[in-house]
């Protein structure tokens, strides 16, 4: 990018001048447990497909927490943390045909070429040339520009009049929770489910799992204030886990368990309640982010006819999903509990970090 591109109005409104206009301010990771908000160089266009955004609102993900406590080593410090956002194109390579400067986009989570045998099977999330990269095993989002690689498959074009913030919605939790929770799971009409889990991911498979209509929504999680949202925001009955056996009241009511439980937290125990609760021909759809082994309990399993999946989200629903906020069917900026300034983000992640007691879901951040 020429120094010339870069619009006046971004010279930082903290009063701080730009020494060099080639730098910008981004959300570094710099080995376990160390963050900061730096000076970074700007993205600059690599390759004819990558286009450059302008981020206007990012997020903080669960995934971000994971990375700085060390969950995912093939994050190599000096990368810039972050995988969602909204923003508008600043510049496109030669070879993006479906994107030009000025475009207020959606930036997916997942990057994905198009052409490669993954992509064309949808498998998005696992496409040789990209999939979850973006804060990942490159620069990402968090950040007041980024560069984002095959640009033409990777972005979607913000639909006029939509509250940007419902948008950021899009780039991962709302698939994440739909794909991998509602879909994989298989939720049907007249379901029993049970969602382990009422973070942002759990939330947004509750908000999702309506569109297919079950009878009965089980949320289970151990924040009181959550359970109270889960409860408005649709599930038919929420238990929490820290002073009840949810195994057992679920057995209870429901006589041999529910036909899909989501583990939507990404440890043993929340893995084990899936296991335990869930009934003959069922599913159990895992969509937390493990950092250690699960037991499986095959022996009481086996007999069970049970599908159990997981996996990363390959986001081929978010173009369905756009048009369901598009049309207000759901409101997903109701996830939204926290608005800081981008350079604000070193407390906003002390306060995503803490999110129960701050009764934090969802953290905009805004450039
Ligand atoms: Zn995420
Ligand atoms: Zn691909």
């Amino acid at each position: 990018m020429s120094k010339t591109s870069i619009p006046l109005e971004k010279v930082r409104s903290n009063g701080a001048s730009y020494l060099d206009l080639d730098t910008m301010k981004a959300l570094v990771f710099d080995g376990p447990g160390k963050i900061d908000y730096i000076d970074v160089p700007m993205p600059e266009i690599q390759k004819a497909t990558d286009a450059i955004v302008r981020i206007s609102k990012t997020t903080i993900c669960g995934t971000d927490l994971g990375i700085l406590h060390g969950k995912t080593p093939s994050v190599k410090a000096g990368t810039t943390l972050g995988h969602e956002g909204v923003g508008v194109i600043e510049e496109v390579g030669k070879g993006v045909g479906h994107f030009k400067k000025g475009d207020r986009v959606i930036i997916s989570c997942i990057t994905a070429c198009g052409t490669c045998e993954y992509c064309k099977k949808q498998l998005y999330g696992h496409c040789t040339d990209g999939g979850w990269i973006l804060g990942h095993l490159i620069n990402g989002t968090q950040a007041e520009y980024v560069r984002i690689p095959h640009a033409d498959n990777s972005l979607h074009l913000a639909p006029e009049g939509v509250d940007e913030e419902a948008l950021v919605m899009l780039s991962d939790i709302l698939p994440t929770g739909h794909e991998i929770g509602v879909i994989s799971g298989c939720v049907k009409p007249g379901d029993t489910i049970a969602i382990v889990g009422a973070g942002p991911i759990g939330m947004s498979a509750l908000l999702t799992a309506q569109f297919y209509s079950p009878a009965k929504i089980y949320m289970i999680d151990i924040d009181e204030n959550r359970l109270k949202l889960a409860k408005q925001w649709g599930a038919t009955n929420v238990i929490n886990s820290r002073d009840t056996d949810v195994v057992k009241e679920i057995l209870a009511e429901t006589g041999d368990g529910v036909d899909v439980a989501m583990e939507a937290v990404g440890i043993p125990t929340t893995f084990d309640i899936c296991q335990q609760i869930v009934r003959p021909g069922g599913h159990i759809a895992n969509m937390g982010v493990h950092g250690q082994s699960v037991e499986l309990k095959i022996q009481d399993l086996w007999i069970k006819n049970l599908t159990i999946t997981m996996g990363l989200v390959n986001t081929n629903t978010t173009p369905m999903l756009l048009k369901t906020v598009a049309s207000g069917k759901i409101k997903p900026e109701k996830l939204i509990t926290h608005h800081f300034a981008l350079d604000e983000i070193m407390q906003a992640y002390k306060v995503f970090g803490n999110a129960d007691k701050e009764k934090a879901l969802k953290i905009i951040l805004s450039n």
